[in-house]
């Protein structure tokens, strides 16, 4: 199914620590194609898409959360 990379760019995968509980989750992000979509970690968190994806923790029900780390698209980037 290699046709199908060509459509859509790579999903990322967002680390997210809870302010609340401190439990880490993670989301799966797929981007849009488009002109302006990121394509790798540091692009996106460049971008606006960030700001969009809403966060909610499963376990307390807390929307902070915190990002750490972002794997997936282009290569792996943490912070
Ligand atoms: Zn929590």
């Amino acid at each position: 199914m290699g046709y199908a990379v060509l459509k859509s760019a790579a999903p990322f995968t967002l680390h997210i620590r809870c302010e609340n509980c401190l439990r880490d989750s993670f989301k799966v992000v797929e981007m849009p194609v488009g002109d302006d979509v990121p394509r790798d970690a540091d692009e996106l968190i460049e971008s606006v898409f960030l700001e969009k994806i809403p966060f909610r923790c499963r376990p307390c029900d807390s929307v902070i959360g915190r990002l750490v780390g972002i794997s997936g698209g282009g290569d792996p980037y943490a912070y």
